[in-house]
């Protein structure tokens, strides 16, 4: 019965226009080592990308990509449980349990299927998951989805967390989740309490440092080195920092068994392509190398909050992430429409995202800009402010 579908479609399709949130995929074209994209052969200045560190525009990684085709093939041709896995897989898992300092690391395809197989296939019926209420939307709908009972607690806010936990039951089990960095927000979360509490209440915790992990800490080891704890399980995602694609999860021997035997995203899934496992290999060299990447980040950050006027409300983050919090989606559109006729790609985010009236522009820094750049950024920024 299609036009039972097609008047649902329309339906959610109108609403979605009308309330100014309707959405549309960019087509960009970039050129490589280079911090410009093409739209509609426009060119931009990009500063809507999570490449913090500008890896995935550079030519050692790029030439890592090739290196690892030529030697191991275009595809990894199986699941990793047939045979997927191979060389590259085991020893990139290998690195990053010795950078990261976890007994063992599964690779997934993506964040999202790394978070939704930790969730099913960890949480049962009478389990409780305690999630910050801005988790990303893999970790939320996990949960919505999971058996378990789902509690938010109040974004960063550990009174709230220790209310909730405390009316866990004693034989009830369950986890605390939060991310290091929240993506929308650039602020961090106060790991070192969380850990404290969730050791109290003898809940399992996890981190997804999805937009921490080799931005933050020593060799970029991410938010939780930074905090000084080690959760119980960490998921670092590849498309952000390490300039690629797919996702680790982080934890002990005994999760990662279980895991390998019951999680549907893992054994049903064709493992990444032994190239990506080869380059990223080498992303997590760079990350620990160049340590100048993040000085970068740092000179740039500072280098925009001293250029914006006062009054341009930009939220001052010690991350690369710089919300611009403007309230309706209206708006949030207008000035993004306008730098982008100055030249700048700024995207406006919008509800569902982000909460409603909670519209802003995401800016974000990357170790690919140059200082004149960000000034660029910085007097626009200033005009469409003025001009509004
Ligand atoms: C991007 C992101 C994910 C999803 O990772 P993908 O590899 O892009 O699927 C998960 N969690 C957080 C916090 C993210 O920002």
């Amino acid at each position: 019965m299609t036009h039972h579908y097609s008047a649902r479609i329309q339906q959610a399709l109108g609403q979605r226009k009308a309330l100014g949130l309707y959405r549309n995929p960019n087509t960009v074209c970039r050129l490589a080592n280079q911090p410009n994209i093409y739209c509609d052969e426009q060119p931009y200045l990009n500063f809507s990308s999570n490449d913090y560190l500008g890896l995935a525009q550079s030519a050692e990684l790029i030439s890592a990509w090739q290196d690892g085709l030529a030697r191991f093939g275009a595809g990894s041709g199986a699941s990793p449980l047939v045979t997927g896995q191979h060389v590259p897989h085991r020893n990139l898992e290998s690195r990053l349990c010795e950078w990261l300092g976890f007994e063992r690391a599964l690779l997934f395809s993506s964040g999202f299927a790394a978070n939704q197989a930790l969730l099913f296939t960890l949480l049962d019926d009478s389990d409780v998951l305690f999630q910050d209420r801005l988790n990303h939307a893999s970790l939320m709908e996990a949960g919505i989805l999971s058996s378990a009972v789902m509690r938010r607690f109040a974004h960063n806010d550990t009174a709230s967390l220790a209310k909730l936990l405390a009316r866990l039951a004693p034989e009830q089990a369950s986890i605390v989740v939060t991310e290091g960095v929240f993506s929308m927000d650039g602020d961090m979360s106060p790991l070192a309490d969380i850990r404290a509490l969730s050791l109290n209440a003898q809940s399992m915790m996890l981190v997804d440092d999805a937009h921490g992990c080799g931005v933050l800490g020593n060799d970029g080891r991410g938010s939780c080195e930074l905090a000084g704890i080690k959760p119980d399980i960490l998921v670092v995602t590849f498309g952000k920092a390490f300039g690629l694609q797919g996702a680790a999860v982080m934890c002990s021997q005994e999760i990662a068994e279980y895991l390998i035997q019951f999680a549907r995203h893992y054994i049903y899934s064709t493992a990444m392509p032994p190239a990506q496992a080869h380059a990223l290999g080498v992303s997590c060299e760079m990350i620990q190398r160049d340590q100048w990447r993040r000085e970068k980040l740092a000179e740039l950050s500072e280098c925009l909050s001293g250029q914006l006027k006062h009054g341009v409300g930009l939220i001052d983050t010690q991350t690369p992430i710089k919300p611009l919090v403007v309230g309706s989606s209206e708006r949030a559109l207008s000035l993004s429409s306008s730098l982008r006729r100055k030249g700048f790609w700024v995207a406006a985010i919008r509800p569902p995202t982000v909460p409603v009236n909670g519209a802003r522009l995401r800016i974000t820094l990357t170790a690919a800009h140059s200082v004149g750049h960000v000034e660029q950024l910085a007097t626009a920024l200033n005009e469409v402010m003025d001009d509004e």
